[in-house]
């Protein structure tokens, strides 16, 4: 049977990272196992593509989204979306577009070669890339002056690749966009944060399913229904050139499902770790019992609730929250309860590094209560 052995082609021990030329990412069985499952029966593609493009969406928190054969199909659909839209017309004729808006704006530090040129990628799309500032500088006022009425979208490229000096952040590219009502596209390839270019307010953004993902090579375009529609609209143009089978399909999907699982798993651990290290820090609190309490709303959120002795302390909870307030820094507190002597230390907004300087904040707010 047909095998790397037979073609020789040798094994490769790879401690160099998630690289294309090595294969990209090697399957779990989970993900193994979908795509042989998938590959066992005939299905509407039509239906297949569209139901995992809205269960994707709903894990990265987008509008909608769209599989692709990967970022760079993704960066090639996300420009022809803002150049061609549905128009089949246009559709039909990309990459030869010869109408206006077509132009693409990117940092001159983010046009990179990923393996391929960035450039290339929005020329196959029907862009044409237009530099703004210089490889070591982007000014704003540069990027603001670049817009006219050719301008399609902006192309934010997110990556270890590009300069990461002196470039404009993407929440600064997305204001300055938005100003000129023009659409901010992000490069996220290998990023591992589902979603959050979204977050930050870029329309449409683009994944490598076979990098941060640990999926088969495959990738998506997420984010604004209308743009992600007009993604899916080249399937009748350059889209066909990118298509992407049944089997790649699940395995992304059984690759993100297994992701976003994790992500979730990781939130708890870290949770827990914060309200472990509150709770060793205040152990010692005079006349106060700490508990650890669950989300009055069912929610799988650890906090640490001090019950005071308001007699005993000779002080009231409602106090200790005041001092807390007034401290420097000033500390915030969950006070749903402080009525009843009860105030709660909730782990989700707070950095690991917080939790000493709050631990302090508090032992330093007792001792300045009682003194008083
Ligand atoms: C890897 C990479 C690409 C290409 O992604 P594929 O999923 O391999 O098509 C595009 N842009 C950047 C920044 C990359 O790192």
């Amino acid at each position: 049977m047909v095998s790397y052995e037979t073609l020789g082609v040798p094994r490769v021990i790879n401690a160099s990272g998630m690289m294309t030329h090595l294969g990209g990412a090697v399957l779990s069985p989970p993900v193994a196992a979908a795509m042989s499952r998938a590959s066992a029966h005939h299905v509407d593609m039509d239906l297949l593509k569209e139901r995992a493009g809205e269960q994707i969406a709903r894990w990265a928190g987008a509008e909608a989204a769209w599989i692709t054969t990967g970022a760079a199909a993704g960066v090639a659909l996300m420009t022809a979306a803002c150049v061609a839209g549905s128009n089949p017309r246009r559709i039909a004729q990309l990459p030869h577009a010869d109408w206006q808006p077509r132009a693409i704006l990117v940092q001159a530090g983010h046009l990179i070669h990923f393996g391929a040129p960035i450039p290339q990628m929005i020329r196959l799309g029907g862009g044409e890339p237009r530099p703004v500032g210089w490889v070591n500088l982007s000014p704003a006022e540069v990027l603001d002056a670049a817009f006219d009425e050719t301008v399609a979208a902006v192309l934010f490229v997110q990556s270890h690749h590009c300069v990461q000096k002196g470039m404009l952040p993407l929440p600064e590219v997305v204001r300055i966009a938005r100003r000129h009502g023009v659409p901010v596209l992000v490069d996220a390839a290998a990023e591992p944060e589902l979603g959050a270019p979204l977050r930050a307010g870029a329309d449409l953004v683009a994944y490598s399913g076979g990098k941060a993902f640990g999926g088969p090579t495959s990738g998506f375009v997420c984010g604004n229904a209308s743009l992600v529609a007009a993604c899916r609209a080249q399937e009748r143009g350059i889209g066909r050139a990118m298509k992407v089978g049944k089997e790649t399909i699940m395995g992304l999907m059984a690759a993100l499902e297994d992701y976003v699982a994790r992500a979730r798993g990781e939130q708890t651990e870290a949770m827990q770790r914060r309200v472990d290290a509150m709770q060793a820090g205040l152990r010692e609190l005079p006349y106060t019992r700490l508990t650890v309490e669950r989300d009055e709303a069912g929610r799988p959120i650890p906090r640490l609730a001090l019950h005071l002795d308001e007699q005993q302390l000779g002080f009231s909870a409602a106090a200790l929250v005041q001092r807390l307030a007034d401290g420097n820094p000033p500390v915030m507190v969950r006070t749903h309860r402080v009525n009843l002597g009860i105030i709660a230390l909730d782990p989700r907004p707070l950095a690991d590094e917080d939790v000493p300087v709050l631990v302090r904040a508090v032992q330093d707010a007792y001792a300045g209560l009682r003194r008083a």
